[in-house]
């Protein structure tokens, strides 16, 4: 088989990493899971050894698909949709407490993280994700404030998701063999927060605009997006700092005023 660069395929080939990468799901009978970019089924068959009640698995290229449906044609509880992972609209799974896992193309799994935060309904349909990131973008996920690793993914990842990084794997636990390594982390839905006002399209926008320039004061960007001084003086907010140096709490507080 020839794999695509374009869609992103290096196959985790590593037979512990697998193991080690479903056992965090604590899978049993009663699971409903979901698996993005299956590929050629390395971690599907894995997941399946658990017996889940369900696996759904969402598989954009085409031969991959065939072929996966194919291996698992006798199995009544697996599901395999061809189609774009960003595309898909999850309501069309009908579960709830959903385990996802995704060992995907780097510049997806930011990508999907970013829609599974901005679920518009919280609690959202998932319970627990799982998913492999270049190991850059996984320090930007926990990035500190005042370090170069914060931004908008940290602190929207943060406002609603309970984080861990559960281990780093080595470029050569994959085939082909990618130029960078990667780490696994899982995301829990945080069921109390605060801020009920806050709407997580704000906060999105917020973000995206202080950090488009982490170099420059947040005076410019506050007034396009907020136009007078009202919400700067409610929070004392001293428009000469540089995006990186405000804390959560400030852009959680921003986006509820906004
Ligand atoms: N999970 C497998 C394959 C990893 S390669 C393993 O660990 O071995 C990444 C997989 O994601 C490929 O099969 C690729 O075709 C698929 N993929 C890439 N972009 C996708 C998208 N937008 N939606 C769904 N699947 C995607």
């Amino acid at each position: 088989m020839k794999f695509k660069k374009s869609l992103g395929q290096n196959l985790l080939i590593d037979k512990n990493i697998i193991k080690k990468i479903v056992k965090i799901g604590n899978l049993n009978p009663k699971s409903n899971v979901l698996e993005i970019g299956p590929g050629t089924g390395n971690l599907t068959r894995e997941i399946l050894s658990y017996g889940p009640k369900k696996l759904w698995t969402i598989e954009k290229d085409y031969q991959m698909y065939l072929k996966l449906k194919d291996d698992n044609k006798k199995n009544k509880s697996f599901k395999i949709f061809n189609e774009d992972a960003l595309k898909f609209d999850e309501k069309k799974l009908l579960a709830k407490n959903m385990i996802v896992f995704g060992n995907l193309p780097y510049n997806i799994s930011t990508q999907l993280l970013i829609k599974w935060i901005m679920t518009p309904k919280w609690l959202p349909w998932y319970s627990c994700l799982v998913l492999m990131f270049q190991k850059e973008v996984a320090d930007r996920i926990i990035g500190k404030i005042s370090s170069n690793a914060y931004g908008r993914l940290s602190i929207m990842a943060n406002f609603r998701l309970k984080i861990k990084k559960e281990f780093d794997v080595s470029r050569n636990c994959f085939f082909p063999k990618p130029k960078v390594n990667s780490s696994i982390m899982t995301f829990y839905p945080i069921t109390n927060i605060d801020y009920k006002n806050l709407k997580i399209k704000n906060l999105e926008y917020i973000t995206r605009n202080f950090f488009s320039n982490r170099r420059k004061m947040i005076r410019k960007k506050y007034y396009k997006i907020f136009k007078s001084d009202e919400v700067k003086n409610a929070l004392n907010l001293d428009l000469n700092l540089r995006p990186e140096n405000l804390n959560p709490e400030i852009y959680y507080k921003l986006s509820s005023l906004l």
